[in-house]
């Protein structure tokens, strides 16, 4: 079924009874050219790719909750192409692009609003390494502004402009950087990728990986054993966990991230702005609440709720630097599990089980690298071979020393 004006306003008239369910409910066949662990973003971007761009639709993506329910529900919806580290620099360059058409491609609102994301800088140095930033994101292909302190003042004239701890300097614009609706984006890959013939499987916790002669068969699950010759793991906070079960140890440490939103308002913040000093970022979504988060809670942890060292934390930094915050109500909070690497940049890689394959450690960046990540893992599985904007995301990384220490991106060990 094709959304459209027409058929909303059709079907407002027929009292809305013609519309179906978004995707189906099917019972897992016993095999599958591909199995997909986990139903969040990065897993049904993945199979909706190799079934569009690969032909590969015999794919079974197994869900232990349910579409939307793990951090692709969770996060808050920064999308942009602001990164430095060449790997980063193209993969997120190549997100940004499919995000742009990505409404058109599922035909599904996702609500992709390109307002503009403003990070600050509170010193001469910090405008020099923004400066950098930004004439590598213009190189890359993407759209930057160095704003001076009255620039900023005259687009955002709310922020704490007097403080003496973090003096605003400027800050770097990226226009085409902005919000979209998370969980949109799980309901409108799942669609598009139910359509072409995946069969998404919920409540269907996987609980061990078959592996003969270093070769993957399989998988166990809550729902019986399921036979596949290939098979991803794309599960986010738990990567550690599933890949413990082919054997692997991965450099990752699962920590939580809390998000929090206020009571709706008028439309008072236009833009996503980040507060690189106070660990605070902060947008406002179009039901009205300013939605807005901090950093990780700083234990490893599999819990999705946070604790309240890192609540404090937040509501400072945001009185620090726009005090009118204080005067909202807070309405919710909740956490998710992020799957930190070391440097701060994902894997799309191999394993060293044939026909096993990892899309992790996505930090608390990977809602922006939801379409390129499903391209680019879609390629390799259909290809064995990795797509030229994600070559870097190796696994042995952490070994060799290629590392893509994006610093803002992920873990600093430094400091936790
Ligand atoms: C509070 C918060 C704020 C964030 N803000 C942003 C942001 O502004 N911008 C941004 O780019 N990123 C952000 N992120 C990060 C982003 O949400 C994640 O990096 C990304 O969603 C992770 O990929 P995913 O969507 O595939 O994960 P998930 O949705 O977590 O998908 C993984 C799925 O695997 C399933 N699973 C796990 N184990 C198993 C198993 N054994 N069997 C079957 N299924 C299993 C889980 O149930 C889950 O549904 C934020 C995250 C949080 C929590």
């Amino acid at each position: 079924m094709r959304y459209s004006g027409l058929k909303v306003l059709a079907e407002g008239l027929r009292g809305n009874k013609g519309w179906g369910a978004a995707w189906r409910k099917p019972d897992p066949k016993p095999e599958y050219d591909v199995i997909i662990i986990g139903g969040g973003g990065h897993g049904l971007s993945t199979a909706y790719y190799l079934a569009k761009n690969h032909g590969i639709t015999n794919i079974a993506v197994l869900e232990k909750g349910y579409i939307g329910s793990g951090n692709i529900g969770r996060n808050t919806t920064i999308v942009r192409a602001n990164y430095y580290m060449p790997g980063n620099s193209e993969f997120y360059s190549h997100s940004l692009k499919l995000w742009e058409g990505l409404e058109a491609e599922l035909n599904y609102n996702v609500m992709h609003s390109q307002r503009g994301q403003l990070v600050l800088c509170h010193s001469d140095g910090q405008r020099d390494t923004l400066a950098r930033r930004g004439n590598a994101m213009i190189n890359q292909g993407d759209d930057a502004e160095l704003w001076t302190r009255e620039q900023v003042r005259e687009e955002v004239p709310y922020l704490d402009f007097e403080q003496t701890r973090f003096p605003i300097y400027g800050g770097l614009m990226h226009w085409r950087g902005g919000t979209a609706r998370h969980d949109a984006v799980a309901w409108g890959y799942a669609r598009g990728a139910d359509a072409r013939g995946v069969d998404l499987i919920e409540n269907c916790e996987v609980t061990g990986i078959d592996i003969d002669g270093g070769v993957v068969r399989g998988v166990q699950t809550t729902r019986g054993a399921i036979r596949a010759k290939k098979v991803a793991i794309v599960v986010a906070g738990r990567s550690s966990q599933v890949a413990a079960m082919a054997g692997m140890r991965l450099p990752i440490e699962s920590h939580v991230l809390q998000a929090f939103v206020t009571e709706g308002l008028k439309p008072v913040i236009d833009h996503v702005i980040s507060f690189g000093m106070g660990h605070f970022y902060i947008s406002q979504s179009d039901k009205g609440g300013l939605v807005f988060g901090g950093d990780i809670d700083f234990y490893a942890s599999y819990a999705s709720r946070g604790n309240l060292p890192m609540v404090e934390h937040v509501m400072e930094a945001g009185m620090t630097l726009m005090p009118m915050i204080g005067r909202a109500k807070v309405l919710r909070s909740w956490g998710g599990i992020m799957d930190m690497t070391p440097d701060g940049s994902p894997i799309i890689d191999k394993t060293p089980v044939q026909g096993l394959y990892l899309d992790a450690g996505w930090n608390y960046g990977g809602f922006k690298a939801v379409p390129a990540s499903g391209w680019c893992m879609a390629h390799l599985m259909a290809t064995d071979t990795p797509h030229e904007v994600a070559r870097r995301f190796r696994l042995d990384r952490f070994r060799t020393g290629h590392t893509i220490d994006e610093e803002g991106t992920g873990s600093q060990h430094n400091l936790h």
